[in-house]
């Protein structure tokens, strides 16, 4: 039988490329089928075909509305942000075309065996991990795992300076940042490199920023040009303003080799040329590039770190050959960025490294290249408790964002009130301190606690989040015996039917009806799916992923349930139940049916550690009654003032002169 390929995908948000392992052990990049390394990542819906890649992006101005750019960005969200020939499309099924076109380009390439990594930025939540995955599955490709790409890219730059090789020689340890700047993300990750071992130690980003960005500020410098010498507008008109695009995307790639770049347009018969220096370009961008600079600076700081301590920098990504990013990172760091692999292929050929990681692992043999790769977690994890101070709901984080995994740590929480009978636990995903902008990623409840436990009655959460990205969250509850643990299993994105239902299309060569009528089914076939009627669709459109609470995507899943101790206080044994009722998990848009009146209780945070017990509690019991003594004194004196004033007269008129001697009567 012949051996799998291993192969390393970065699957971009603007160019994507393929590398695998050759034979001798090292990372080598593919060529497309046309025979270039780097394949953007737009798709074109044609009548008859689906083509992706360069040939896509030259219809982009002609035939907006037939092609589909920038779609990663919009992963994790039910549909692609915009309609494709008036049909919305999962993104995960756009990026599925694009796989399945580097896929053939492989097969072309290396033959039919192969197993594939892809990559994803660090910031990646769970959501967009899964999407990622099944746009591989979708595309017919066997996908090993997904990685995230400054790993890969610490992964190959290892290569280049002979990290990974087992040839015994020692190296000394790099503490190396790697700052991504791509098309429209920026990514900031440190990362410590040791002989066979890459640790990430931070990790952080801007999802809305990259050289798109970049493009927009000569797209407007130009504009308001063309506006000043015409008085018109080219923005106005969407082919035009498309091409202006494009245009300042050459005339940028041109500053970034010369000093001086020329942008035309063409507009209702009226022509100009606009000249741009570099030193101009720089100006207009300056704030864009402070942005990473802050990132950057930010990141040092949570990883506890130096400059000094820092001995290398990795530019990545295409927007990082804007000889500003290099000088810019040169001045804070006081290190000249590392050159020793391109940027635009760091991260496909350290994913392909990784892959033949992983088949090695698998197959129990041991590869040229050996080594460990630790990460952390790029988003806190917590739980949704309400403050007894203030009563406010409250996120409380269990594991903070940049933990290395495999990690595990307990809180402690309290009931909030006497006699509850179940306990709610919202696992919230998010660095917000209002549940609120956070993502509800599961809901589990604790039901059937004994009756008769008093307010306040502590209850332990446990977070065990797993090197796979699986949490475990156990609740405990002290006392009574009462444990239990469950898995969150993300069953969010594509169910297994729409799986089947979107997979033929991607795997046919056809053109867009087959997609068309994929989409009309998904629509129109179940109701409980995604959302069936157009206004949801519209809805679902501006679904805003990084506070959706009413929109949970997840479901909690108890796959595992110990069993209750005997526990003198329970009849019933303890369960962990599925919240969510829905098990459609297409319906992850519509609003969990969570009111506030069901299960009607919710955990309690505890926002003081127990306080130190100076005063015994005799002393407390005897302040307590000599307040009450004082309390009844004051009430008896104003009954007895309304009902009998002549006593306290008299008592008043003998008290007021007491001191004043009484002339001895004559
Ligand atoms: P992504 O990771 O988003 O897929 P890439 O790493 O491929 O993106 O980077 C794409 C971005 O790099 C685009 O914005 C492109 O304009 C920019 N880029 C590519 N080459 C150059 C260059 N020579 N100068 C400036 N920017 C460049
Ligand atoms: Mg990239």
């Amino acid at each position: 039988m012949p051996q799998d390929k291993m192969i390393g995908i970065d699957l971009g948000t603007t160019n994507s490329a393929m590398a695998w392992v050759d034979e001798a052990g090292r990372s080598a990049m593919i060529p497309n089928a046309e025979g270039e390394f780097i394949t953007p990542s737009v798709v074109f819906f044609s009548e008859s075909e689906v083509v992706v890649g360069k040939n896509a992006r030259t219809v982009v101005t002609s035939h907006p509305e037939m092609v589909a750019q920038w779609v990663k960005r919009d992963m994790g969200a039910p549909f692609y942000s915009h309609p494709i020939r008036g049909n919305y499309l999962p993104p995960e099924v756009i990026q599925a075309c694009i796989l399945r076109k580097l896929k053939a380009d492989l097969v072309r390439a290396l033959g039919p065996d192969m197993q594939a990594v892809i990559t994803v930025p660090a910031y990646f939540d769970e959501m967009r991990r899964k999407a990622t995955a099944d746009a591989g599955e979708m595309a017919g490709l066997r996908v090993l795992d997904i990685v995230n790409e400054p790993t890969a890219a610490a992964l190959a730059f290892g290569e280049a300076l002979g990290y990974l090789s087992a040839d015994g020689k020692p190296r000394q340890e790099l503490n190396v940042l790697i700052y991504d700047l791509g098309g429209g993300t920026f990514d900031a990750t440190l990362l410590r490199l040791a002989m066979g071992k890459v640790q990430t130690l931070a990790t952080d980003g801007d999802v809305q920023l990259g050289g798109h960005d970049w493009d927009q500020r000569l797209v407007n410098y130009a504009a308001e040009c063309f506006l000043k010498t015409h008085s018109l507008d080219p923005r106005q008109d969407p082919a035009t303003l498309n091409r202006l695009y494009l245009d300042a995307m050459e005339a940028k790639h041109t500053l970034s080799a010369r000093n001086r770049a020329v942008i035309q347009i063409n507009y209702q018969e009226r022509f100009a040329e606009i000249a741009v220096t570099r030193e101009q370009f720089e100006e207009m961008s300056a704030d864009l590039l402070e942005r990473t600079s802050y990132t950057s600076r930010q990141l040092l700081g949570v990883a506890g770190l130096e400059w000094k301590d820092l001995q290398r920098v990795l530019l990545i990504g295409g927007s990082t050959r804007m000889p500003m990013v290099a000088r810019m990172m040169q001045g804070i760091s006081g290190i000249q960025p590392d050159h020793s692999v391109n940027p635009d292929e760091a991260v496909a050929r350290g994913a392909a490294l990784y892959a033949g990681h992983l088949l090695a692992a698998q197959a129990g043999r041991a590869l040229r290249s050996t080594f460990q790769v630790t990460n952390v977690n790029a988003h806190s994890l917590g739980v949704e408790g309400i403050d007894t101070e203030t009563l406010r709901k409250k996120n409380v984080v269990l594991i903070p964002r940049n933990t290395s995994l495999p990690a595990r740590h307990t809180e402690r929480f309290a009931t909030k009130s006497d006699g509850q009978r179940s306990i709610a636990i919202k696992v919230l995903e998010g660095e917000g301190s209002q549940p609120g902008n956070c993502i509800v990623i599961g809901r589990t409840v604790v039901r059937d606690l004994p009756s008769g436990l008093p307010k306040g009655w502590p209850v332990e959460v446990t977070f065990e989040y797993g090197t796979n990205g699986r949490l475990a969250v156990e609740a405990l509850v002290p006392g009574t015996h009462h444990q239990a643990r469950m898995e969150l299993v993300r069953e969010t994105g594509l169910s297994n039917e729409g799986m089947t239902r979107w997979k033929q299309p991607v795997s046919e060569a056809g053109g867009f009806s087959a997609f068309e009528s994929a989409a009309q089914d998904v629509l129109h076939g179940a109701p409980s799916s995604r959302e069936a009627s157009p206004s949801g669709i519209g809805s679902a459109i501006g679904w805003a992923p990084a506070k959706a609470d009413a929109a949970s995507t997840t479901t909690a899943t108890p796959q595992t349930l110990l069993a209750a101790a005997p526990a003198p206080l329970v009849a019933s044994p303890e369960s962990v139940q599925r919240w969510a009722s829905s098990p459609q998990p297409l319906t992850a848009l519509s609003p969990l049916p969570v009111g506030e009146g069901q299960g009607g209780v919710r955990l309690i945070k505890q926002t003081k550690p127990k306080r130190d017990r100076r005063v015994p509690k005799w002393l407390e019991r005897t302040i307590g009654h000599g307040i009450m003594l004082v309390l009844l004194a004051f009430v008896g004196y104003l009954m007895i003032s309304n009902l009998r004033p002549d006593l306290l007269k008299t008592n008043s008129g003998r008290d007021s002169k007491p001191s004043v001697p009484s002339k001895p009567s004559e």
